[in-house]
């Protein structure tokens, strides 16, 4: 039976996707408000290697396909190269690193581990969903509005998607005002399989540069965004593709980062109305800071939308790569 058990888990790492994980057996602590793990415990139990550094407090899990990376009380840990903004800071407790079980089933799992589609169940049409437009300009800075630039970028990561086969539909196609809350309506109504919301950034004062992904905050947990939403258990109609919305921002994220080179801000989370009523997979994309000098111009540039595009359609390519196997 342990023999098979341990199969059943190294078939799970080499194809993943054939079973989704369970850290139910786990013994678990609460604190915060969030029920916690020992990292080398979970990590034990999925047949992965661990280390630890006791002085820096920081724990590597490793395996032939995959490298977690944690800091104790800290949100931010690195999965495959990427940023990833947990809901709960890796907590220290009995010498341990611990990990919330809220963020290795939104979080990690979807990854490491992904749901596959039912057979037949093709990614074939995409949503695209040009943030702002009309009397809604978002950011501004000397060189224009947000709401100009995320259409341009929906232009051409439409051309792009096309080109490798996708039905591409958009929410505006002209600087027109849609209501938020009918963006993702306009996406089922279109029979859309993804929806992904593209914005820019913006700072008072500068500072801050480089790219984010959003999805959706899981119930229970608090969001990651500048605003910082707090914690609810309300679950929106968005949370039913939970699994589905991390593993889309996680490779469209690693995309973008790789296409561009961008800082890497991460996969974060948050209430954005267009997330929470969308009825399929859906991210919201901050392709970089209009507040910035050096990344305002690169947002102007059209050959550098171009290298934009590329890294959101790698990641869509990917995810449905996976979710097809
Ligand atoms: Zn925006």
């Amino acid at each position: 039976m342990r023999q098979l058990w341990i199969w059943c888990i190294c078939l799970a790492l080499a194809c993943p996707g054939i079973s989704r994980a369970d850290s139910g057996k786990l013994s678990t602590f609460s604190l915060n408000g969030f029920k916690y793990v020992q990292l080398d415990d979970w990590a034990k139990n999925y047949n992965l290697n661990f280390t630890w550094t006791k002085t820096a407090k920081e724990a590597q899990i490793t395996s032939k396909w995959s490298k977690l990376e944690f800091e104790v009380d800290s949100k931010k840990m690195v999965l495959n190269g990427v940023a990833v903004w947990l809901s709960a800071p890796i907590a220290y407790r009995s010498g341990m690193a611990c990990i919330a079980t809220l963020d290795l089933d939104n979080a990690i799992h979807p990854v490491m581990f992904p749901t596959r589609n039912k057979s037949g169940d093709k990614v074939k049409t995409i949503c695209i969903d040009p943030g702002h437009g009309g009397k809604d300009p978002g950011n501004h800075n000397s060189g224009g509005y947000e709401k100009s630039y995320t259409l341009l970028l929906a232009k051409e990561l439409k051309s792009q998607l096309e080109a490798a086969g996708f039905k591409v539909v958009l929410t505006r196609t002209s600087d027109k005002f849609v209501e938020l809350e009918s963006r993702p309506y306009v996406a089922q109504k279109l029979g859309a399989d993804l929806f992904v919301s593209l914005h820019f950034n913006g700072v008072a004062g500068g500072g801050a540069k480089g790219a984010e992904v959003y999805a959706l905050t899981p119930p229970g947990a608090a969001s990651t965004n500048a605003r910082g939403e707090g914690a609810t258990a309300v679950r929106f109609p968005g949370n039913r593709n939970d699994a589905q919305n991390s593993l889309l921002a996680f490779y469209v994220q690693r995309g973008l980062v790789r296409s561009t080179g961008a800082d890497d801000r991460g996969l974060r989370r948050a209430r954005f109305a267009v997330l929470r009523t969308s009825t399929m997979p859906a991210i919201l994309v901050e392709g970089g800071f209009m507040s910035d000098a050096t990344e305002a111009s690169k947002i102007r540039s059209s050959s550098h939308r171009r290298i934009m595009a590329k890294g959101i359609a790698d990641g869509i390519k990917e995810y449905k790569r996976i979710v097809e196997q």
